[in-house]
């Protein structure tokens, strides 16, 4: 499997969803796994289209944040399973992905993380997996949701170099409980490896995140959850994010993980370009109620929620992000350029993959994702190929 690299192809006809506004119609001109032109009305180039008869088409998301889907599983050493949780997620928009493990033993983790850097960046049948996001195990315990309290340490230099260092160099983002000893010197050697520190599963106060901004923290993990609420006089994790204008905060948006008017309130103090739609979601996203694995623990699916056995602990989500566009859409005061950025542009900004995708711009990988009135997903092209669809007309 190669990057698109056929005769250039139009997409003509549809609501092109750009930076700032909507060009209806308007289009682009894909070659060679690139867009080679965006703008409103027809191509003015003689070359093969496709009507996409006024759906929406809008930048492939990008999701830093997911642990599996469709039964495929990134918490484990097994290329197989990763590849059907990124042909699972292509399926709903996603066209690049951040595969995300769980807090495990040292010796297990790396070869979760060793298996996983085999797949980044290699051409698939799904969406591209553009980097690994280990979500601990250096966190809180008392605020540590779904992560097995076994596997919880403190920060540790040598374990996080081992770990950049056997998934070869594809450790992109790291979620840390920044008020653990040894905190401030893992934020900085994480910053040196090029990989983005957040914040998250964390019981920071205030002060102890304005000192995790100053070594280098940019983002909060799954904002609302796994934190301490917001208190008047300790604001805490969650007053931090809200206020410290250069943190991102991934949000779940799939309105169990945060309720509608508490994503609302994110996205009035951030800003549309300070949050990010995450799924969290794990093995279960897409498959059937019952009991499903997260990393080594066992969680249940009653009516799409997971949460640990016998608990009141969720445990992680099955959304995808096509859902989570929806879910912005319908509940938030943002149009559909903020909300394509909140699901693509924001995301790949601040892993620093924004040259290569997250927009509709010239240059950029030809990463796209066609959606009908009811935001359905009927289309999902990587590198100029359609791994889903294909869209109307194309075929
Ligand atoms: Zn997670």
């Amino acid at each position: 499997v190669t990057d698109g690299s056929s005769a250039p192809l139009a997409l003509v006809g549809a609501r092109v969803v750009a930076d700032h506004d909507v060009l209806d119609p308007g289009h682009v001109v894909v070659a060679d796994g690139r867009i080679r032109s965006a703008g409103a009305g027809e191509p003015h180039e003689a070359v093969e289209r496709v009507d996409l008869g006024r759906a929406w088409l809008l930048p492939g998301f990008v999701d830093p944040h997911v642990h599996g889907g469709g039964g495929g599983d990134f918490t484990r050493a097994d290329p197989a399973s990763h590849a059907r949780a990124a042909a699972f997620h292509a399926r709903h928009g996603t066209t690049s992905l951040v595969a995300t493990t769980v807090s495990a033993g040292a010796a297990e983790l790396r070869a979760t993380v060793a298996a996983l850097g085999g797949v980044v960046d290699r051409p698939s049948q799904g969406a591209r997996v553009v980097g690994i996001h280990l979500e601990g195990p250096f966190l809180c315990e008392s605020r540590r949701g779904a992560q097995d309290p076994a596997h919880l340490r403190p920060p540790d230099v040598g374990e996080l170099e081992r770990l950049a260092d056997v998934s070869g160099g594809a450790v992109s983002l790291i979620t840390l409980a920044p008020e653990l000893p040894g905190a401030t010197a893992l934020i900085r050697r994480a910053r040196q490896l090029g990989i983005v520190a957040a914040a998250g599963h964390t019981d920071a106060t205030y002060a102890q995140m304005l000192a995790a901004r100053d070594a280098g923290v940019a983002v909060v993990t799954h904002t609302y959850n796994g934190m301490r609420g917001l208190h008047h006089r300790e604001p805490g994790a969650l007053g931090a994010a809200l206020d410290l204008g250069e943190l991102t905060c991934e949000v779940i948006a799939d309105l169990v993980h945060a309720h509608p008017a508490a994503i609302r309130l994110l996205v009035r103090a951030k800003g549309p370009h300070g949050v990010v739609l995450v799924t969290d979601a794990i093995s279960a996203a897409g498959m059937p109620d019952g009991s499903h694995s997260l990393g080594g623990s066992q969680v249940e699916v009653v009516d799409g929620q997971a949460r640990l056995p016998d608990s009141d602990t969720i445990a992680g989500s099955t959304v995808t992000m096509d859902a989570a566009v929806r879910n912005a859409v319908a509940h938030l005061p943002a149009d559909m350029p903020q909300v394509s950025r909140m699901a693509s542009g924001n995301a790949a900004r601040l892993l620093g993959v924004d040259g290569d995708v997250g927009r509709g711009a010239p240059g950029l990988r030809a990463d796209l994702v066609v959606l009908d009135d009811a935001l359905a997903v009927t289309g999902t092209m990587v590198g100029g190929r359609w791994v889903h669809g294909p869209a109307p007309g194309s075929g």
